[in-house]
């Protein structure tokens, strides 16, 4: 029997293959150059993030559940207070207000777009909330015109987890932009990712700018000076340098996942349910998310038939261990979701050929 070739559910090797030269003249720059923790190449990456994203400021930090730690501290809520955040987010969001010492309070999602249901905040609401943190989650921005509607009538802040959501738009405007503060991880899987670990805030307020760029740095600009209670999550030089170059080819790499994106929506059979779209939303698709019934039957098809995939993600974070005292209740949407969920091949390293192969398995599955 001749060897199966896999379509690989993802290859960073392959994904950065593109870009290899240049990053690796980069990394050599900057091996070289001697200073290796913010400094040069962390400010024109800041600079040039914020101008992509389109907010006055950017913070790089150590990675993206730091982004949320420092920016929902940075809020300076009363402790205790209650945040709003979808019960199938993934486990980042909700740790980040449990570390700050806050009260995630769970909202079901639109099971067509998996993101927060803008319908189900005001049973939500209580007396103590606070804040909504919102997850563009698979890269699709979240409805940001009536969850903003809803925060400014209530006078609540708004943070938006982006560390699936480079580049996504709803209308002309980016995901990061909408709230107090964005953030954003490029970890090396995201649509923008680093070749280690690393994060960012994107915010238009200048103070809280200001407080983020203490916060991440023991909470001191100026060496020995220290005027916050800060931790070190700072954003080092190489992967600044790194992410510098990927930036400039983002728009290629997601042009390419969308196009992807499209031959899934043309192929796929009609008995899958794939992702909800709108024409003012424009998907980075992160994920490409289907929902099936049988999933893990389909799952173990198309691996049989030459095809990895993922699921994002097997337990919803009201079922996890460590949630145990902290989220109660039933989140039936999110149990659904969580066992129906498929996450298809799409990276700048995929070809049409290949999602071809994917649509090809999928027809062959015994559905029905
Ligand atoms: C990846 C991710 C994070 C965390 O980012 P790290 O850089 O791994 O800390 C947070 N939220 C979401 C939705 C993510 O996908």
């Amino acid at each position: 029997m001749p060897e199966l070739y896999m379509v690989e559910y993802e290859s960073l090797a392959h994904s950065n293959q593109p870009f290899m030269e240049e990053l690796e003249a980069t990394a050599v720059r900057v091996i070289r150059n001697g200073w290796y923790v913010l400094g040069q190449e962390v400010t024109a990456f800041e600079e040039e993030f914020a101008q992509y994203v389109g907010t006055r400021h950017c913070i790089g930090v150590a990675n993206g559940l730091d982004a949320l730690i420092l920016s929902i501290e940075a809020l300076d809520l009363p402790k205790g207070s209650d945040i709003l955040v979808a019960s199938n987010t993934y486990i980042a969001t909700i740790l980040a207000i449990v570390r700050v010492g806050h009260r995630p309070v769970l909202v079901e999602p639109d099971p067509s777009t998996f993101n927060i249901d803008p319908a189900g905040l005001p049973k939500a609401m209580t007396a103590n909330t606070r804040a909504i943190c919102v997850t563009h989650l698979f890269g699709k921005t979240c409805r940001m015109d009536a969850i903003g509607a809803f925060a400014r009538e209530h006078g609540l802040k708004v943070v938006e987890d982006c560390a699936q959501s480079h580049g996504a738009r709803l209308g002309t405007q980016m995901t990061g932009t909408f709230g107090d503060a964005g953030c954003f991880s490029f970890y090396p899987t995201k649509n923008l990712g680093a070749l280690g670990d690393a994060g960012a805030i994107v915010t238009n307020d200048d103070a809280l700018a200001d407080r983020l760029r203490h916060t991440r740095n023991y909470g001191s600009k100026q060496k020995y000076v220290n005027r916050y209670v800060g931790v070190n999550s700072r954003l080092d030089e190489l992967q600044a340098a790194l992410l510098r170059v990927k930036l400039r080819h983002l728009d290629t790499m997601t042009a390419h996942k969308r196009a992807l994106a499209e031959v899934y929506f043309a192929g796929l059979p009609d008995w899958i349910g794939t992702p909800k779209r709108r024409p003012d939303e424009f998907d980075v698709f992160h994920i490409y998310g289907i929902r099936y019934s049988r999933r893990d039957e389909l799952r173990q098809h198309l691996l049989e038939h030459g095809v990895k995939t993922e699921i994002h993600y097997p337990i919803p974070p009201h079922r996890q261990e460590a949630m145990k005292g902290i989220l109660s209740g039933d989140y039936p949407i999110a149990d659904y979701l969580h066992s129906t969920e498929l996450s298809l091949p799409i990276s700048a390293g995929h070809t049409v050929q290949e999602v071809e192969r994917v649509i090809a398995a999928c027809h062959t599955f015994g559905h029905g």
